[in-house]
């Protein structure tokens, strides 16, 4: 089913946890060479590790990357040699959420700065790599946030919006130009996530789920390989993947 994806280089941002690392590896096992950029580079060694362990036969390269840095994302990118055949946009956080009033300038401008600048500095590089090898396919990873607010959400509600205008742009961008694009919209999912977004509270970022059993990034990679994996005739343009029994 994913044989489409052998040999195909999978540059992935946000791979050192969660469902960038889930994408990591169930790309991998369909036979694509991944590229794993994230700042903990210690986390990102082990995915590789792992990955060379199991899946000997693809490559696996890693890049220290911080998308809030222009400069060093367009630097990463053309450090990369060879074709982006698969960008999945995936780096994002939810640091300091809370009402309205009480949002700090630090919140603000981290989870804007990488939610959305960073998710536009990597489309912009890796979109001009696409046009010049002659096609490719961006996945990008938007939330249900972006459709649905709820309380403490709003800055990370609104990169999320932003994740599906950017979206939009692109794809309307690159009609004519075999570039796919893709939005995936998941809702909750076990990662670290919440647990980042409530400074390490476990037990509050628990409390999220309001009973319902969460996603796992496996769920969600699920989606991202499919979508990859499709005949180049045809895109899956939006995917929205809830938790059973979320609103
Ligand atoms: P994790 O916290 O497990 O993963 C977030 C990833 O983003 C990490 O690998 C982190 O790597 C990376 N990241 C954060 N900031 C930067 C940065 N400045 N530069 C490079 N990488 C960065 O959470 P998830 O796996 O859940 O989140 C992945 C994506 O999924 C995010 O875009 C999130 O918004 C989205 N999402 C998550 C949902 C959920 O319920 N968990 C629901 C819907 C969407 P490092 O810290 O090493 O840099």
């Amino acid at each position: 089913m994913f044989e489409r994806l052998q040999g195909k280089t999978v540059l992935i941002t946000g791979a050192s946890s969660g469902i960038g690392e889930a994408c990591a590896y169930q790309f991998a096992a369909a036979g694509a060479n991944v590229i794993l950029g994230a700042r903990r580079v210690d986390r990102l060694s082990t995915v590789s590790a792992t990955i060379r362990a199991k899946h000997p036969s693809v490559t696996v390269e890693t890049i220290e990357l911080d998308v809030r840095n222009s400069k060093a994302v367009d630097q990463a990118v053309s450090s990369i040699s060879g074709d982006i055949d698969v960008l999945v946009n995936n780096a994002g956080l939810a640091m300091g959420t809370d009402t309205v009033d009480n949002l700090s300038d630090a919140a603000i401008d981290a989870v804007i700065d990488t939610n959305v600048k960073g998710l536009l500095y990597v489309s912009r590089a890796v979109v001009r790599r696409m046009k010049q090898q002659g096609g490719g396919h961006v996945i990008m990873m938007g939330s249900i946030a972006g459709i649905v607010g709820y309380q403490t959400g709003s800055v990370y509600c609104a990169t999320k919006a932003a994740v599906r205008a950017i979206t939009e742009s692109l794809r309307a961008e690159t009609i004519g130009v075999p570039i796919r694009v893709t939005e995936i919209k998941p809702g909750m999912v076990e990662t670290e996530f919440s647990v980042v977004r409530y400074g390490g509270d476990k037990e509050k970022a628990s409390s999220v789920y309001h009973g319902i059993e969460p996603m796992t990034a496996d769920d969600v990679a699920e989606s991202v390989v499919f979508a990859a994996s499709r005949h180049p005739r045809c895109v899956v343009a939006d995917v929205v993947l809830l938790a059973t029994g979320q609103a």
